[in-house]
């Protein structure tokens, strides 16, 4: 069996410190980022139990979901030819079906990897969780092993609270952002009592709430909802400048996404002394850079700056 998912190589990367923010409060980095060139950050994490689940089933075949510019999307088929897997796609957009040109960099990597696509419009989209759709896809495509959109199922969970470490305790405050609440379940399952993990939305939904508290059982956790910067994918002038700025003084990447709505975030909140005073803050750095260039074609089209890497 392939050794892909078995080593510990997180272990190895060390927290690292990004500056004093606030009164007086220490910010450092979790660089899952650098876990895997393309199968980075919480993404690998989401994987690797499904992954390995599939290979102990005997599963040839993988089939997921998602976006043109979906950081999953992307992983799973970098993750999925590692392991010798055939994967497929299913993605929101049918008028990509016969118009390569209008691919995403995301879909062109994913087809360098060997996925097959199966272009849906996006009210087929809607259903993909529906009885009769799941009936298809079984049928479609030999009862392949199916990961859902975004990567998120108890497996995944299961994976990402392995981000946090023994010397992880000493922080009061872990952040991290969220999509679907797959990762930031993770984090509140491995937290010790004293630590507040905070989610920060990358999107607008009032039901992130609700529907975390049915993956998690303990209490110290919240979502922010005030750094989405319109919703999901929608971004700013200063969001962008903020991240070249960041990359300028830090040398580190974020993404449009999520990070860097994250990094906005806890440097504002820390502005208007929401931390306590000496508060250790962990963010987590969840990778997704692999969205960069197409965020960056669509920058260009709406007159935006570009994110300067
Ligand atoms: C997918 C993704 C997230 C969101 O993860 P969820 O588990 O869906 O909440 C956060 N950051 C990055 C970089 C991602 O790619």
């Amino acid at each position: 069996m392939d050794q892909f998912f078995k080593s510990n190589i997180s272990a190895e990367i060390p927290n690292q410190f990004i500056a004093e923010i606030g009164d007086g409060c220490e910010l450092w980095l979790k660089r899952e980022d650098l876990l895997h060139p393309q199968v980075s950050g919480n993404k690998f994490r989401k994987l690797k139990y499904n992954l390995l689940e599939a290979q102990k089933g005997n599963y040839s075949s993988i089939i997921t979901f998602g976006g043109a510019h979906s950081n999953h999307i992307a992983a799973t088929a970098a993750a999925g030819k590692i392991l010798g897997f055939k994967i497929f796609g299913i993605v929101r957009g049918e008028e990509l079906e016969n118009s390569k040109d209008r691919w995403s960099p995301t879909l062109k990597f994913a087809e360098s990897c060997g996925m097959n696509f199966w272009f849906i419009s996006r009210e087929e989209y809607r259903e993909k969780d529906s009885v009769d759709f799941l009936k298809t896809i079984r049928e479609k495509y030999q009862d392949p092993y199916l990961i859902p959109e975004g990567g998120t199922n108890e497996k995944a969970i299961q994976g990402c609270s392995e981000i946090l470490k023994e010397e992880d305790k000493k922080f009061r405050f872990v952040c991290s952002s969220v999509g679907t609440g797959g990762t930031l379940a993770g984090l509140i399952n491995s937290s010790v009592e004293n630590q507040q993990i905070f989610g920060f939305s990358s999107l607008k939904s009032n039901h992130l709430q609700t529907e975390i508290s049915e993956l998690v059982k303990k209490q110290n956790w919240k979502i922010v909802l005030d750094y989405h910067f319109g919703g999901y994918a929608k971004v700013d002038q200063s969001l962008i400048e903020f991240m070249n700025l960041f990359y300028k003084n830090y040398n580190i990447k974020l993404d449009p996404v999520y990070t860097g709505k994250l990094l906005f975030g806890i440097f504002d909140l820390a502005k208007k002394g929401y931390f306590p005073k000496g508060s250790k803050i962990l963010a987590i750095h969840t990778g997704g850079l692999q969205g960069i260039e197409g965020m960056n074609q669509r920058l260009l089209k709406k007159n935006l700056p570009q994110i300067e890497y």
